[in-house]
């Protein structure tokens, strides 16, 4: 089955306690589509500028993702620059320019229309729907935001909550969104706004799913260095939407193995900046984390 994702393609340029990295290619739907692409078709829409290198093209490429969806318009890329300190779940955005983004009409190709999957990744809630609207009957839409458009948006943003099946957000971007400190009061605020489902990431604490079938603890895979968290969210989505995408099977158990999929992506992509460890990552290797993760969330009754 294939897996359609909207959301950004950009420049990043982000500073950790680790080093920097100036202009390297970012994006939330880069992250995505790179990640889920290790288990199904992604078809990818985005804008960047003419200042966008083939090379980076080249590259999705590789990785079989469709970008018949990917437009080049006149303008810059998109760009985010951020800073994290010790504390690496915390992002802090030190500057966001829309460019190319900020006049985006998504054109959904004809043959992206029947996608069964659909992930509205982080970008701006307008053109979230504008996508929705064009795809014929998704089997599953999925959604991520952030405080960026839960400020600027938030109008628009509920509206398009409306129509999204789960919800991945941040632990503190669901605070915002609720307007409520106790996460299972949050929970149950953001359900009421559409979602079936509510994915909260809590970075290196791992995530935790809300839905009228309970809720599921994951934790995060933990890794000696985390040298970039940037992309962790994204990495996730697509290796959650990606591994639902490929089985077709929504059950509640099949959604908590995506779970776990997801952070297993995650867990890869932090180990290098921008999306280096995701050029070099295996299948064998994502395997082998998923069967250790399987252990170190395993415990029986004596
Ligand atoms: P995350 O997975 O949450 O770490 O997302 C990181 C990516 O989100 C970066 O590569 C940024 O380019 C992208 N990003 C940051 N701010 C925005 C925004 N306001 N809209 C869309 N994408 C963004």
């Amino acid at each position: 089955m294939s897996l359609l994702v909207v959301g950004s393609v950009a420049f990043d340029s982000v500073e950790t306690p680790f080093g920097k990295a100036e202009e390297v290619l970012g994006g939330s739907a880069t992250y995505f589509s790179t990640a889920a692409s290790f288990f199904t078709d992604v078809k990818l829409v985005a804008v960047v500028g003419e200042d966008f290198p083939e090379a980076h093209v080249d590259f999705l490429k590789s990785r079989e993702i469709d970008v018949n969806g990917l437009q080049k318009a006149s303008g810059k890329t998109f760009r985010w620059k951020g800073r994290y300190d010790f504390d690496l779940n915390q992002a802090h955005t030190l500057d966001t320019q829309l460019n190319v983004f900020a006049s985006f009409k998504p054109q959904i190709p004809e043959k992206y229309k029947d996608a069964e999957y659909v992930f509205l990744a982080n970008i701006d809630p307008v053109l979230q729907l504008e996508v929705l609207k064009q795809v014929k009957k998704p089997k599953l839409v999925a959604c991520d935001t952030m405080n960026f458009w839960i400020e600027g948006k938030l109008h628009e943003l509920k509206e398009t909550l409306k129509y999204v099946d789960i919800l991945t957000i941040n632990e503190g971007e669901a605070r915002e969104l609720s307007k409520e400190p106790n996460l299972v009061k949050a929970a149950k605020t953001i359900l009421s706004f559409g979602p079936k489902t509510l994915i909260v990431k809590r970075g290196e604490y791992g995530s935790l799913m809300f839905s009228n079938s309970g809720i599921f603890a994951a934790p995060a895979y933990p890794l000696e260095s985390v040298f970039d968290p940037t992309g962790a969210g994204d990495s996730f989505a697509g290796g959650f939407m990606g591994y639902l995408s490929n089985t077709g099977n929504l059950a509640d158990g099949n959604i908590r193995q995506a779970i776990i999929f997801g952070s297993v992506m995650a867990s890869f992509n932090v180990e290098e900046f921008s999306l280096n460890r995701m050029k070099t990552l295996t299948y064998a290797e994502i395997e082998q984390r998923y069967t250790s993760f399987k252990r170190l969330t395993h415990f029986e009754d004596l």
